[in-house]
């Protein structure tokens, strides 16, 4: 007994060495960046700059033509799913593609004005910390009414190009120069999107693609650190640039993912949780057909049944007599059937009222079936008129029982509340011929008797 708890102890403690590695490797994802940072800041020269103008151009125009695209395929997924998250990181790309792009296009004018191409950059990575962490901010929302999806699209696009404007007025201003404009941005930004990838990882890490997002936004944190430590040109700076695009890539994956899939950032699921998905719904399937199978078994029972007294009613009592008598045919087995009427009980009814006549009822069917063996049935056939159907008993037997239900009943008294009812039944006999008898012969011959015995006195068995 004591291996299984050796394998199941050493089990459990490579599952915690596994979960503590992979979260190790997650730490060193976030950190590659910073690594690098401070490899460059400790061991290049600051003043060593790679100034290339062409280059700057290209890098810049792939990054907003890539950010485009994926703006576009991101706005794809929100109509589709109308996941709020997912409206915000739209916003995100689509207003870093125009907010960024002059950063490219205006390269040349560094010489003359460097600022004018310079804040372009803080200003789009402050932009995209504000979408970024609203997206986080929505992201428990339940999804847009489609008809709210296609609004505000226009009027975002106006804000942008008017953010452009305002920036290109910032370039000409007094203030262009003040190191605390840029520095602010970049603050800002870095603490938004450490915020953002704080809250991820606190409150959402079981999803794969919502951890690449927590990375993501590190990325670009560390990316606004670069670019604060940066000069332009030098190799921070350039650095800068490939660690933003680092973040930028591995957002995008993650939209891709999105598009591909469920169209919903927060409803793209791991392979594990895919599994648990499937089982905790094959749980509910079970769960739900076991109700239905109860429901219906329950369903049957109503069916069959008489509802004031529980006993057959007339339709399952006829179904199961048939079947009942074609044994009998096959076999050449004895069979009865007892027909039996409550004496005078319309005198019940109308000296204790229907409610109190009913509690007759129920009681009395209850005494029947006590004295009834396993295998005889009891049927409700009329109001106050059952019959019963004994298998395998022939005439001597079904005398002795018809004897002791009429004794019983004659015996038993209904208590209903403070009122004691005793009454009698009478009781016809007959047996079953296999020659000549159908089922409804032979109820007619337990009728006939029933008739006489109530004839001859009531309270009686009346054998054919
Ligand atoms: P007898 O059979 O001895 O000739 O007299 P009886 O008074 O019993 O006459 P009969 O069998 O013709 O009358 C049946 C009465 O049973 C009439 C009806 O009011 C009553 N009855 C039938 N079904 C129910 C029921 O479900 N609940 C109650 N309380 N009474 C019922
Ligand atoms: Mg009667
Ligand atoms: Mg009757």
């Amino acid at each position: 007994m004591t291996e299984p708890d050796t394998s199941q102890l050493y089990k459990r403690l490579l599952n915690q060495l596994v979960a503590h590695y992979s979260r190790l490797l997650l730490a060193v994802w976030i950190l590659i960046p910073l690594a690098l940072i401070v490899y460059i800041e400790t061991e290049q020269d600051a003043f060593r700059l790679y100034e290339d103008y062409p280059f700057h151009v290209a890098a810049i125009s792939l990054a907003i033509l890539l950010s485009g695209f994926i703006s576009f395929v991101s706005w794809r997924s929100y109509l589709l799913s109308g996941e709020p998250m997912l409206r915000w990181i739209t916003l995100g790309f689509l207003g870093f593609s125009i907010i960024y792009a002059p950063h490219g296009f205006l390269t040349y004018t560094a010489d003359s004005n460097p600022w004018l191409f310079l804040l372009y950059g803080p200003a789009s990575r402050l932009l995209m910390a504000v979408c970024f962490f609203l997206a986080i901010w929505k992201s428990h929302q339940t999804a847009d009414a489609v008809p709210q999806r296609m609004r505000g699209w226009l009027p975002a696009l106006f804000i942008f190009l008017l953010i452009d404007l305002l920036i290109a007025l910032l370039a000409y201003s007094d203030w262009r120069g003040d190191l605390w404009l840029r520095l602010s941005m970049e603050m800002i930004a870095i603490t938004l999107f450490v915020f953002s990838a704080l809250w991820v990882l606190i409150s959402r890490r079981h999803n794969a693609l919502m951890l690449l997002y927590a990375v993501a936004m590190f990325w670009f944190a560390q990316s606004s650190l670069s670019f604060i430590l940066g000069l332009p040109w030098n190799h921070q700076w350039w650095l800068a640039h490939l660690v933003f695009a680092g973040g930028f890539l591995l957002l995008s994956h993650g939209v891709v993912q999105v598009f591909l899939t469920t169209g919903s950032f927060s409803k793209v699921y791991t392979q594990t949780e895919l599994l648990e998905q499937v089982l905790k719904e094959k749980l509910q399937a079970d769960a739900a057909m076991d109700k239905l199978q109860q429901a219906n078994a329950q369903l049957e029972h109503l069916a069959s049944t008489d509802s004031l007294t529980g006993a057959a009613n007339r339709r399952e009592f006829m179904q199961r007599a048939e079947q009942e008598i074609a044994r009998v045919l096959r076999s050449n087995n004895n069979l009865c059937l007892l027909s039996m009427d409550l004496d005078h009980f319309k005198k019940v009814n109308d000296e204790y009222g229907h409610q109190v006549g009913d509690e007759v009822l129920k009681s009395v069917i209850s005494v029947c079936e006590h004295v009834l063996r396993p295998g005889d049935l009891l049927g409700r056939v009329g109001g106050e008129e059952f019959a019963v159907l004994l298998p395998e008993t022939a005439f001597d037997q079904a005398m002795i029982v018809a004897e002791r239900l009429r004794s019983a009943i004659e015996a038993h008294q209904t208590q209903c509340n403070d009122i004691k009812v005793k009454c009698t039944a009478s009781i016809g006999l007959a047996t079953f011929d296999p020659e000549q008898d159908s089922l409804n012969a032979l109820l007619k011959k337990a009728d006939d008797q029933l008739y006489q015995a109530k004839n001859n006195g009531r309270n009686r068995v009346e054998p054919q």
